[in-house]
């Protein structure tokens, strides 16, 4: 329910696409919405209210205001950046949601009033299946050797970017195994002393990141070449190109960063 005491804020997806008039979200409903339902939780006392509006048609909106959720990468704020990833995600789940993959029933719409105060679900109405948002966790890890952390240059890559390594959790998978396999199977290296350090909701289109560091332990690197064109020691004083502000990749090389200068200014007063 739209409330007058509040702050209400839309944000229009159609497409993967976000509608974002100057970087901020509306504060008037979009004419031409399919469905229009809260996404800030409900159960929370808030001082605005999130819509989210979607589309099957394109909205008779200003062209120029759409945008990639990429284009917001290290240029908005982590609160404009929560919300439009969080629409987008949502966008992504109703619209990859319209049949039920058990019995191929196409999936009724809920009523977005439903969407708003229950639960975000589409339910089977033949076989009762339940069809939530999904996150898929992946896990991100920056592995370090004193002063030097490794960098990895991703055959995907566009920008020439060297960045940590990442992969997917696999089925029965704890993180921790899947931290270990990965740097394995990327660069061939064991390591040892896993560190958790923070986490990313990554919206591309769904995944979410779950950040460590690691110490070296042994092996020599040997990238896997479908992946990783290649990957080197960086000394934490002469990093190549790393990837922008705003990613956990960015903070996990920031961090390490931190941890040298200040390890340095230490024995530097000790001497
Ligand atoms: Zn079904």
């Amino acid at each position: 329910m739209r409330n007058a005491d509040k702050t209400n804020y839309y944000w229009p997806v159609v497409d993967g696409q976000l509608w974002l008039p100057d970087g901020q979200p509306a504060t008037e409903a979009p004419q031409g919405s399919h469905a229009c339902f809260r996404m800030d939780l409900p159960e929370t006392d808030n001082d605005y209210r999130h819509w989210i509006c979607l589309s099957e048609k394109p909205l008779p909106l200003a062209p120029e205001h759409w945008l990639n959720l990429r284009d917001l990468m290290g240029s908005s704020t982590p609160d404009v950046w929560y919300w439009a990833g969080r629409a987008l995600q949502i966008e992504h789940w109703w619209r990859r949601h319209r049949f039920c993959s058990a019995c191929g029933s196409t999936l009724p719409e809920p009523a977005p009033e439903r969407l708003t105060h229950g639960e975000m679900v589409r339910v089977c109405s033949s076989c009762q299946i339940h069809y939530y948002p999904v996150q898929t966790p992946c896990i991100i890890v920056l592995v370090t050797r004193g002063d030097y952390c490794l960098l990895a240059l991703h055959q995907r890559s566009r920008t020439g970017t060297y960045t940590t390594l990442a992969g997917f959790v696999e089925a029965g998978e704890r993180i921790e195994q899947t931290v270990v396999r990965e740097v394995d199977e990327e660069v061939g290296v064991k390591i040892k002393n896993l560190r958790y350090a923070d986490s990313q909701s990554w919206p591309f289109p769904s995944q979410l990141m779950l950040g460590f560091y690691a110490e070296y332990e042994a092996g020599s690197i040997e990238p896997q070449l479908e992946e990783i064109t290649e990957a080197h020691w960086y000394h934490y004083r002469q990093l190549p190109k790393i990837p922008p502000r705003g990613t956990i990749a960015r903070q996990l090389i920031d961090g390490f960063i931190s941890e040298r200068e200040a390890a340095s200014h230490k024995s530097g007063e000790r001497e």
